[in-house]
């Protein structure tokens, strides 16, 4: 029997659970992947909002400032990459520089510190690359970027260091209420809870409804994206943003934290969560990037993606008890700035809600620390022999584009969250996320899961169970 069990493993379940492992709890996350942060939390624009966007007095205002304020001590706590490289919302017309003041007004409501309107070339001084027809910039020197996965990843990780367990491959399909909850997978597997969180992101409406609760809808948004190779990284410092429009805030130019640059997202309704990309989708984000930058490098692009957004029809996000079900807490609709925001929401879930239902002791030997190990390439080469000299396979690269040798990629196989397949292994290294795609290392990646997992070539994936890569040998016999 378990006190809390959560329901999806992205960003939200995964920081919740984090905050959960640091009380006297059993606890563990149901993910219907093979993997975690396989939802929104995968693909998104990894920005992290200084929160003068939604309307003062809702959760996405509350929870955006604070979960902001929150960022830089939980990445580093976790290892992961921030930098607060701040935003720029810039407008192109008188009616959006006044909507720009609006903006300023409503992020000093919120709570946001250090908002400024600049104008002409005190605007084209911060980004010279911004087209001469802009008129002025809202500068929100709170923002930043983070990585989405490595952070719901990470925060998975480190609850599982300190005690938590994850079953993965588990699709909720049943949720039945007695003296406690008693929850059922596809595959029949059951686990038992005190308390239920439900933060199912897209799957959140259909887990609400297995317990009576249909006090809300969620409804799917698509946005595709182009990523520039590593040479266009600097080409803004800040993430750029149109001014909003009741369509919503357009599509960003952006750095990563991994030194790409990211073009995107559109914006468009769609029945279900559909990833696919489509030329017309890819070549808005082009056209689009161009009203901002002019000579935006769009000849870098090495990839395109797909993110989906799922909001509530209550349009801000849905953090409470069911008024349907004792002790089952529902955390939906948590679209952006749902990234920012998960930290804070982790706090208040446990500080609020929680606390009310079971009691809470701290942990005493809580470990908040995880510490990174994926960026080998960043270290001075005095710390890489040292480590080379510990293990061996550090002196092995693998995916020559990012740098990352053969124990980056053992220690995302052997650590929590284990990685099982070549994506999983991608997320957790970044190998085969540089110019190549993959192109040279995957089959050497395919090799060291096999390895390491004591299963055949063929037997590896690219993604969960089915998706498998090789399907025979070359270089046979051939018997005419
Ligand atoms: C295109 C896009 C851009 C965005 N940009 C930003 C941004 O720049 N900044 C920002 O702050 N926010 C941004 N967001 C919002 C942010 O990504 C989300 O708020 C956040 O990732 C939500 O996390 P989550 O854990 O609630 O949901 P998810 O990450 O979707 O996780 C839910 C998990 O539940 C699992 N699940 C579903 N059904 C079941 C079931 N039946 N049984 C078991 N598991 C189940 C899913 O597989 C999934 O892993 C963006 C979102 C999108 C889509």
């Amino acid at each position: 029997m378990f006190d809390v069990v959560v329901i999806g493993g992205g960003v939200v379940g995964g920081l919740l659970l984090r905050k959960l492992s640091s009380y006297n709890l059993k606890i563990c996350l149901l993910e219907k992947e093979g993997d975690v942060a396989m939802g929104q939390s995968k693909a998104n624009s990894g920005i992290v909002h200084a929160g003068f966007d939604a309307k003062p007095n809702s959760l996405k205002a509350k929870f955006n400032v604070l979960g902001n304020k929150m960022m830089k001590k939980v990445t580093e706590e976790l290892g992961v990459k921030y930098l607060p490289n701040g935003s720029l919302v810039v407008a192109f017309s008188n009616e959006e520089v006044e909507t720009l003041k609006e903006l300023l007004k409503r992020g000093e409501q919120n709570g946001v510190d250090g908002l400024k309107i600049v104008y002409g070339e005190e605007l084209f001084a911060l980004e010279p690359n911004l087209n001469r027809t802009a008129l002025a910039g809202l500068v929100a020197s709170t923002g930043g970027i983070v990585c989405p996965y490595e952070l719901t990843i990470a925060s998975i990780g480190n609850a599982m260091d300190n005690g938590a367990e994850l079953f993965t491959d588990f699709e909720v399909v049943k949720i039945e209420k007695g003296d406690f909850y008693t929850i059922t997978s596809s595959n029949g597997e059951k686990v038992q809870a005190k308390v239920v969180v439900n933060c199912a992101g897209a799957g959140s409406q259909k887990i609400a409804n297995l317990v009576g609760d249909y006090s809300f809808k969620i409804g799917f948004r698509k946005g595709e994206y182009l990523l520039l190779d590593k040479e266009s990284g600097n080409f803004t410092k800040r993430t750029l943003f149109f001014t909003p429009t009741k369509k919503g805030k357009g599509i960003l130019i952006s750095p990563t934290v991994d030194g790409n640059l990211l073009l995107g997202p559109t914006a468009e309704e769609i029945e279900n969560c559909d990833t696919q990309t489509t030329k017309d989708g890819l070549k808005t984000v082009i056209e689009k990037a161009k009203e901002m930058c002019q000579n935006v490098p769009v000849y870098n692009v090495i990839t395109s993606f797909t993110g989906v957004r799922a909001y509530s029809d209550r349009h801000d996000f849905i953090i409470e008890e069911s008024k349907h079900s004792k002790n089952f807490i529902l955390v939906a609709g948590v679209e952006s700035p749902g990234l920012t925001s998960a930290p804070a929401i982790a706090e208040f879930v446990v500080d609020e809600i929680v606390k009310n239902m079971l009691v809470l002791t701290k942990k005493e030997n809580f470990n908040p620390i995880r510490k990174p190990d994926y960026f080998f390439s960043k270290l001075t080469i005095e710390e890489k022999n040292e480590i080379i000299k510990k293990d061996s396979s550090y002196g092995r690269i693998i995916c020559r584009c990012e740098q990352i040798t053969e124990g980056e990629i053992v220690r995302a196989l052997t650590e929590n969250p284990k990685a099982k397949d070549l994506d999983g292994v991608k997320r957790r290294t970044r190998s085969g996320m540089g110019r190549c795609q993959g192109g040279f290392c995957q089959p050497y990646i395919t090799e060291i899961i096999a390895r390491e997992r004591g299963i055949s070539l063929g037997e590896v994936t690219k993604k969960g169970k089915n998706y498998t890569l090789l399907v025979g040998k070359t270089k046979l016999e051939i018997v005419i």
